[in-house]
């Protein structure tokens, strides 16, 4: 349909919309959505982690979201109460990769055998579907970043990390971050590879790996022992510093006692639990 006035030339088209950018915080009147997605990739990293990289079925790009924040993640599992039948269970995962990658979504997860929803999730191939919602959370770093940064982590705690340390280097913060990352054995370590690549592109970011059971304990060239342990060796100034921590309950209840005998008060202290 051409314009009313055959003398005018048709209007505009609307003006794009503000370009949102990760840093800006949450779209502004944005919800949290339902999407089907898509298992686009399906890497396993260590014996019990996989790497899922999901893409949102009708959509070009991945849901905007800040480094940090999770979705959750709907599905029918095997309902244990009723043999044969199937129930519909929610799990939260964070988001592993940073925001500025917009092709998919990763999420670094750890198979729990006995668990209700991961050994559904472990049978899931390329191709396959998913339900999922999001995103959520505010386990995320602030802009602008005035204090250094350590972040501490024990398994899949590693996960937002990942996505944060990237994108907080990406948009150029100069501060001194650290990463204390801990597992058990040399096989279970995630992203080392990519994390020693920032850390040789940007020398405000040092990343450290400990094991809490090497079993060369001869060629280990890391750090031994728990993440907690290693905070007065590596936070080299605990009242400039905010501390970032996630994983399970022990290990955030440690990491927390260790950063207080440092002086962290807390609202210093930032950390996501996944039990
Ligand atoms: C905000 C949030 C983000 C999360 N992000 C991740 C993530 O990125 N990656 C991830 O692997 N998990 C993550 N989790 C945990 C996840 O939601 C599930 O609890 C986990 O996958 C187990 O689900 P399940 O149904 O198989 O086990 P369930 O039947 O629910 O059994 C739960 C048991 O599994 C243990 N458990 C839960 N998570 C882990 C883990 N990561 N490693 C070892 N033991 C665990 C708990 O101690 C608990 O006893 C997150 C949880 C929250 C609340």
């Amino acid at each position: 349909m051409g314009s009313l006035n055959p003398k005018l030339p048709p209007p505009l088209p609307p003006a794009p919309p503000k370009i949102w950018t990760p840093r800006e915080g949450p779209v502004p009147g944005s919800k949290p959505l339902r999407y089907v997605a898509t298992f686009e990739e399906i890497l396993q990293p260590t014996p019990d982690v996989r790497l899922f990289r999901l893409t949102l079925d009708g959509y070009s790009r991945v849901i905007p979201f800040i480094a940090g924040q999770f979705i959750q993640m709907i599905c029918p599992v095997p309902d244990k109460a009723n043999p044969g039948k199937m129930k519909e269970i929610i799990r939260s995962y964070s988001i592993a990769s940073a925001p500025e990658e917009t092709n998919f979504l990763e999420f670094c997860i750890k198979v729990v055998l006995e668990g209700a929803f991961t050994p559904t999730l472990w049978e899931k191939r390329v191709g396959d579907k998913i339900d999922v919602r999001g995103p959520y959370g505010k386990f995320i770093v602030t802009q602008p970043v005035e204090h250094d940064l350590v972040f501490i982590a024990a398994g899949t705690g590693i996960a937002p990390f990942w996505g944060m340390i990237q994108s907080l280097l990406l948009s150029g913060v100069k501060r001194d971050m650290v990463l204390l990352f801990g597992v058990r054995y040399e096989a279970d370590l995630l992203y080392e590879k990519e994390f020693k690549e920032l850390a040789a592109r940007y020398p405000n970011f040092k990343p450290v790996f400990t094991l809490s059971r090497p079993l060369h304990p001869e060629t280990w060239w890391g750090e031994r022992g728990y993440v907690q342990t290693l905070l007065p060796k590596y936070v080299k100034n605990p009242a400039q510093t905010k501390a970032y921590i996630c994983g399970l309950t022990p290990m955030i209840d440690a990491s927390v006692a260790s950063l207080e005998a440092l002086g962290f008060t807390s609202d210093r202290i930032h950390y996501e639990r996944y039990d």
